[in-house]
């Protein structure tokens, strides 16, 4: 997505020198007739990205041009397009290492993978450095490791931190998996719906237009844009890739239904349970709205352990989390 910046004389705002600001997109420019050479106003969006929010028209001298937005992208020059309703201008290059590097950094944000360490600098040293091509290469990184250490601001430190966060994430749900392949269309929102809806990856990828339509909320654009996705050889060749390394393609959350008893609810298990194996478990849990989680961590609410359990349950005291029986488990359940 090709998102217009302003460039201006250094000003002092909210604490920091900014020299740049959001001009959000074409629509946003052409409603509020910023141009080149306008003197303008700028804030802190949410005190953290500065935007342009006005012009002061009484400062045009006569030589203030218009803003057009390029038809080929800056990148790697190849066309630039706008969908019919959409305020965004996309560049449609296969190949684009622009497209490249926002889907790595996309890929490894927050509500998507989560990869610790992985911001915009590291996405940056690793392409460049042609340690990876694309998202399934972080999952076989580690034999790069020689070559990594050597990168500059790397070190053994901080590869190795950054190895054993790409590999924490392998167990992630696939929610978050589906949200970071970046699909048009599909938030993380729409990415839980689906995690519910299909029992895996491989399940979502065979499923037709029509099968993923019926999913809550979703409509045709949406449908068609994971069923386009999933019949791409690019994105055939790349699942191989995850999955060969070992990455969940298994729901946690399949059949989860809304407004359940454990709504909002992460719970753990260790140990084995008196009457309940542990996919039984998982899936009452799955059942009432509640999700399981692999590790104990200060977003577990609960921790079910039966006899053996082991050192979840010495965490799960460190850190103060509930920790309760089948029995417990029984009657919360009802
Ligand atoms: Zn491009």
């Amino acid at each position: 997505m090709l998102t217009p910046q302003a460039a201006f004389d250094e000003v002092r705002l909210a604490g920091s020198k900014i020299k740049r600001a959001t001009l959000h997109n074409m629509d946003y420019i052409i409603e509020k007739d910023i141009r080149i050479g306008d003197e303008v106003y700028v804030r802190k969006a949410g005190d953290i990205i500065p935007e342009v929010v006005e012009v002061i028209k009484e400062a045009r001298d006569g030589n203030e041009r218009k803003y057009i937005m390029p038809d080929r992208c800056p990148v790697c020059g190849s066309q630039v397009v706008r969908e019919e309703g959409e305020s965004a201008y996309r560049c449609t290059g296969i190949d684009c290492p622009a497209k490249l590097f926002r889907s790595i950094v996309h890929f490894a944000s927050r509500d998507a993978m989560d990869i610790d360490g992985l911001g915009p600098a590291n996405a940056d040293l690793l392409l460049k450095n042609q340690l990876i091509s694309g998202v399934a290469d972080l999952y076989t990184l580690r034999e790069k490791r020689d070559e990594l250490i050597k990168l500059e601001r790397m070190g053994a430190k901080s590869a190795d931190n950054l190895l054993a966060s790409i590999e924490k994430t392998k167990g992630n749900n696939i929610d978050k998996l589906l949200f970071g392949f970046g699909i048009r269309h599909i938030g993380i929102r729409a990415a839980q719906l689906l995690s519910e809806k299909y029992p895996s990856v491989d399940d979502l990828s065979a499923a037709s237009i029509d099968d993923i339509q019926e999913t809550n909320d979703f409509g045709l654009v949406m449908a068609t844009s994971v069923n386009v996705f999933f019949r791409q050889q690019q994105t055939k060749s790349m699942i191989q890739k995850l999955k060969d390394a070992g990455v969940n393609m298994k729901s946690l959350t399949f059949g989860r239904k809304e407004g359940g008893k454990f709504e909002g609810l992460t719970f753990v298990l260790t140990g084995t349970l008196p009457s309940y194996s542990r996919s039984a478990a998982t899936g009452l849990i799955v059942k009432n709205g509640g999700k399981v989680a692999g590790s104990v961590s200060g977003s577990t609410d609960f921790v079910l352990a039966g006899a053996e359990a082991g050192s979840k349950l010495d965490k799960a005291e460190s850190l103060g989390i509930k920790i309760i029986n089948e029995n417990e488990f029984k009657i919360m359940l009802g």
